[in-house]
């Protein structure tokens, strides 16, 4: 008898009773939220904690869990359940599978439109115009590069909204330029390269969330290839210290604050690197 796999099948059973009680009465339908309880009723039923039928139930409770995500009680759950045993999930026939709204989203083909050729494709900054493509065509590396492609159309897909709602109009066109300069490494590139665009896009993307554009996106795109993502923020930070007290970080910081009316706010930024010291040397031996 495996243990391990039961406890997994109770940890995963744990998850949806507490997700179904927390969504299903967030459906916007009154009938949907009727269509869910008989089979609420059923799935959680002793029958179902027999352990011969916690994996069909799981895989229902897993169904019926997305369904009530897309606010949808469609399919098998649009009618009550039958009285005795349930089909394997398996056989039941899935409908025609609809593709998600970011996966038909356009916007990485849109920033692509109207680029000059030497502009549409950006160099790789690994391999030195020698990319090995051909170890990127074998079989075991073929779904990581396309699930990359996948990753990044999904960032651009969150990113659009925000980057519309940035109210400064420098760094809409600062992050509008960033998002073209990462287009530019398309589906063909080399999957180092993939790998440097999404680790920038999930960046950015965490900085839009915010409304802002902080770190290596205070300044436009470089027009040659991009270097990783660690080196361009190394780069960034030891020419902008975000010690400096003038730096965006601290305007930012105190844009943002109340004005007091006694006291005053401080900015303390502190950094591990010592790039520079106000320290006075007190005697003619001593040194900072
Ligand atoms: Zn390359």
């Amino acid at each position: 008898m495996n243990y391990e796999h039961l406890d997994a099948m109770n940890t995963e059973f744990i998850y949806y009773s507490t997700t179904l009680k927390a969504i299903a009465p967030t459906l916007s339908g009154v009938e949907d939220r009727a269509k869910v309880v008989p089979w609420i009723k059923k799935l959680f039923g002793p029958e179902y904690q027999a352990m011969f039928f916690r994996k069909k139930r799981n895989k229902y409770l897993l169904h019926l869990t997305l369904k009530i995500m897309k606010d949808e009680v469609d399919g098998i759950f649009k009618n009550p359940p039958v009285c005795g045993a349930l089909t394997n999930v398996e056989d039941l026939q899935p409908g025609p599978r609809v593709p998600a709204k970011w996966e038909s989203d356009t916007t990485w083909e849109r920033l692509l439109e109207g680029l000059s050729p030497e502009r549409a494709s950006m160099m790789c900054s690994l391999h030195n115009r020698n990319c090995n493509l051909e170890e990127d065509k074998d079989p075991k590396n073929v779904l990581p590069s396309a699930l990359l492609d996948l990753e990044f159309r999904y960032f651009l897909y969150l990113a659009r909204p925000y980057a519309a709602l940035l109210i400064v109009a420098e760094d809409k066109a600062k992050v509008a330029s960033w998002l073209q300069a990462l287009a530019t490494i398309r589906s063909t590139a080399c999957l180092g390269m993939k790998g440097i665009r999404n680790d920038y896009m999930q960046n950015l993307l965490g900085y839009l969330i915010d409304l802002r554009a902080t770190g290596p996106f205070q300044e436009y795109p470089p027009t040659t290839a991009l270097p990783t993502l660690q080196d361009a923020a190394s780069n960034y930070a030891s020419r902008h210290p975000f010690t400096d007290p003038a730096s965006k970080e601290a305007n930012d910081f105190l844009v943002g604050q109340p004005i007091p009316e006694n006291g005053a706010i401080c900015y303390v930024a502190v950094s591990g690197d010592l790039t520079e010291t106000n320290l006075v040397a007190t005697k003619p031996e001593e040194s900072f």
